[in-house]
């Protein structure tokens, strides 16, 4: 089985490509308890999508092991306006660092992908078998196409030059670090955003797109960031691996749960004008199961943590501009 291979980080120059995204920035505290040197590279020090700034920066730092959480990400409405971005900048980002990577050595890397990979309408829950098995769905397919490239580029890779590249494809993520702006972001920290402001404007009722059915599963991003050290250290093969908690609910399910945690009372009101996107997403996570790990925080509890940081990080933040 492939848990009998073992990688350690300990005493590594690991780099995490996209430490201030949410995944990245849940990797960095994960590692924190690997007894590894974390590499980081700014953005204003390298663009990840320009070859020349990206070997020149492994040429300096000379990472042993490398997480690939940099990305252009967004929600149903980013991915659906700013196609060209979608597409250019993730299979830049993820052709450069696998390539820059191969040609430096690096003794391991981990790709992140995504849900979204999988045809719209492949079986649930969804398999890693389902991968290229049937139409993308169309709201983020730019992005999809990107990341199902990421996912080649490491087995090419691995076949040809037998490098040890592996590709894990996350749930909907959320927690700490978030992005919470609502033309951009994910439905999780949108409702908490609207639930919040809701509550301090008293409004009767908070606005939830599409019809509030699709189901989505949703991880706490540290159980993800430890899952990804799991696999890290144990799996090494061609083949994708999911990793999520198995278990989805209706958007109008989170958003009712969002509201209870966030203290406000009014209704839901669904805006049917909005795309709901794929009906439903959740991963067969049996593989990773399989390997031994699993995850832990269950959703209300991720949700309760996520507000915390929300009302300390982001509302505090913007309390002067908004007295102003
Ligand atoms: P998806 O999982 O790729 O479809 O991306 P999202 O997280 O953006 O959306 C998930 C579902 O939540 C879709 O059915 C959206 O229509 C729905 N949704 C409901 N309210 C919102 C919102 O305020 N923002 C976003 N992004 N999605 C919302």
């Amino acid at each position: 089985m492939h848990n009998s291979t073992s990688y350690t980080l300990r005493n590594k120059r690991v780099w995490v490509a996209g430490h201030r995204g949410l995944v990245g920035s849940a990797l960095v505290r994960r590692l924190q308890d690997e007894g590894c040197e974390i590499l980081s590279a700014s953005r204003a020090q390298v663009d990840l999508r320009a070859p020349e700034q990206l070997e020149r920066w492994m040429r300096e730092r000379k990472p042993e092991a490398v997480f690939v959480a940099a990305a252009r990400v967004g929600g149903i409405y980013a991915n659906d306006s700013r196609p060209a971005e979608f597409i250019y900048d993730n299979l830049m980002i993820a052709a450069n660092v696998v390539e820059a990577a191969c040609r430096h050595g690096v003794e391991k890397l981990l790709m992140l992908g995504s849900s979204c990979i999988y045809p719209r309408l492949a079986p649930q829950p969804i398999s890693e078998d389902a991968l290229l098995s049937g139409p993308l769905e169309p709201t983020n397919q730019w992005y999809a196409i990107a990341k199902i490239a990421g996912i080649k580029l490491c087995q090419a890779y691995r076949r040809q030059h037998g490098s040890d590249f592996i590709s894990v494809m996350p749930t909907n993520l959320y927690g700490p670090g978030d992005n919470f702006d609502l033309m951009s972001s994910h439905v999780m920290p949108a409702l908490m955003a609207k639930a919040h402001d809701a509550k301090l404007r008293r409004a009767p009722s908070l606005e939830v797109w599409g019809t509030g059915r699709p189901l989505r599963e949703f991880m706490y991003v540290d159980d993800l960031a430890d899952g990804l050290v799991f696999l890290m250290r144990h799996y090494s093969d061609e083949p994708i691996i999911n990793i999520g908690t198995g278990i989805d609910l209706p958007i109008g399910e989170l958003a009712a749960m969002v509201c209870e945690v966030v203290g406000f009372r009014g209704r839901l009101r669904f805006d049917t004008s909005k795309p709901d996107g794929t009906p439903r997403k959740v991963m067969d996570v049996s593989r990773l199961r399989e390997l031994g790990w699993q995850a832990r925080t269950p959703l209300r509890q991720g949700l309760e943590q996520t507000y915390r940081w929300y009302v300390e990080h982001i509302v505090r933040e913007q309390r002067p501009a908004a007295v102003a």
